[in-house]
């Protein structure tokens, strides 16, 4: 079966079909989640699979699988998926790649009568990118029970429209309850969104893990006085403590492989010319793959607060309010057995970015396959990849599916 490819002008050919439900001038996309736009891409991935020989079911958190029948339908099936939902300004590949590189298998197999030891499914995941609902990976958040249903169902968009209400009128408020689907494994093919496979000159990136994140809100309380009259001696600046702060964020994540560090947000009070800063509030992101390691981050940016404060005689509070521990790609092996034997050069990557993939991994053994895009640029109108990027990582994602089917029914 290692003959057996994927269309890859085919599948280049769907992508630009689903690309212009939303199209922009500029050539991207906005397809907000649950928008008529959202709609049209939806009945057009269920058209192609029921074409292609799938039945399909939708759950109550509107997530779409198509299944397609193997030989033993009791084992559990081998699945694949990502979203259609995109950015208000996004590309035509984030997402929709990994739903049509599925549907691409799936074309495949149906047109060479191949019969699969499980069953395949193939999905789509409700409003992953949290632009018009929050969080982002809402739907398979609510499968995988990070996220409850009626608390989803019940968010709102800007305008107040309810999330169930769209689900409703669109056409995609499923009953099947949400986590129920008999699944052995997981598999998501998605563009890298960052600049690595294009800059190490690789086709497939192997995800072994995605990357923890650590939010903060740290504040510096120091003392409001006027900056003629006061000596440098006598200050309590929050100002000048906070751009140490800063600056030590951007020293812990050079200190460690892998490591980043950000800080995006900043609240002067009273963010006056010629009042020393009384109080200073500021965002701190620390990012990492490797749980040790990020908890060591975040020791040091504990310890070097405590320190200043003392020596500065001021107050820093450390608010670290939100902890997404990284994911491990328990399944990344079919994914490597697959490249190695299709000969396609590769390399293990994490993912710096969430996915659904992510939050599948909470319940099956899951990988991600990564495919270059240009420049490394995404959640952007000019994000952009190649027909042969793409029928790459989809040949990747067939031979990896079947991989584990055949695992899955050696026991
Ligand atoms: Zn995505």
């Amino acid at each position: 079966m290692l003959d057996l490819n994927v269309n890859g002008e085919r599948l280049w050919q769907s992508l630009m079909e689903m690309a212009q439900f939303g199209a922009t001038e500029k050539g991207g996309c906005n397809r907000l989640a649950l928008t008529d736009n959202d709609k049209k891409a939806r009945d057009l991935f269920v058209a192609w699979c029921e074409t292609a020989g799938c039945t399909v079911s939708v759950d109550k958190m509107g997530n779409i699988f198509a299944r397609r029948p193997g030989k033993n339908n009791d084992l559990p099936a081998v699945g694949t998926g990502s979203h259609l939902d995109t950015q208000p300004t996004g590309g035509k590949f984030d997402g929709v790649f990994g739903v049509l590189a599925g549907v691409e298998v799936l074309r495949t197999l149906h047109e060479n009568n191949i019969e699969t030891e499980t069953a395949l499914e193939f999905s789509v995941w409700t409003n992953e990118e949290g632009s018009r609902f929050q969080p982002a990976m809402q739907g398979s958040g609510v499968y995988v029970g990070r996220f409850d249903l009626e608390t989803e169902w019940n968010k709102t968009d800007v305008n107040g429209i309810r999330l169930k209400d769209e689900l409703e009128r669109i056409g995609y408020l499923g009953d099947e309850e949400p986590g129920s689907r008999n699944l052995g494994a997981f598999f998501e093919t998605h563009i890298e969104q960052g600049p690595i496979l294009e800059d190490e000159d690789k086709t497939i990136g192997i995800v072994r893990l995605g990357q923890g994140i650590r939010w903060y809100n740290i504040t510096v309380r120091g003392q409001e006085s006027h900056s003629g009259t006061t000596p440098m001696h006598l200050r309590k600046d929050s100002m000048v403590a906070s751009a140490k702060v800063v600056t030590e964020i951007e020293e812990i994540a050079h200190r460690f492989e892998n490591g980043l560090g950000t800080v995006g947000f900043m609240q002067v009070y009273p963010n006056s010319r010629n009042t020393i800063p009384g109080e200073i509030t500021f965002s701190a992101d620390l990012r990492n793959p490797n749980p040790q390691v990020l908890e060591e981050m975040h020791n040091q940016l504990t310890g070097f607060c405590d320190k200043l404060a003392g020596e500065r005689g001021l107050e820093i509070e450390v608010d670290h309010f939100w902890y997404f521990a990284p994911v491990e790609f328990n399944a990344s092996d079919d994914v490597k057995a697959a490249t190695e034997k299709l000969g396609y050069s590769h390399m293990d990557i994490y993912a710096g970015a969430g996915h659904d993939a992510c939050y599948m991994a909470d319940l099956v053994p899951s990988g991600m396959i990564f495919t270059p895009c240009e420049n490394g640029i995404s959640h952007n109108e000019i994000e952009n990849t190649t027909p042969e990027q793409c029928e790459a990582g989809a040949n990747v994602l067939l031979h990896t599916m079947l991989e584990a089917s055949a695992r899955i029914a050696r026991g």
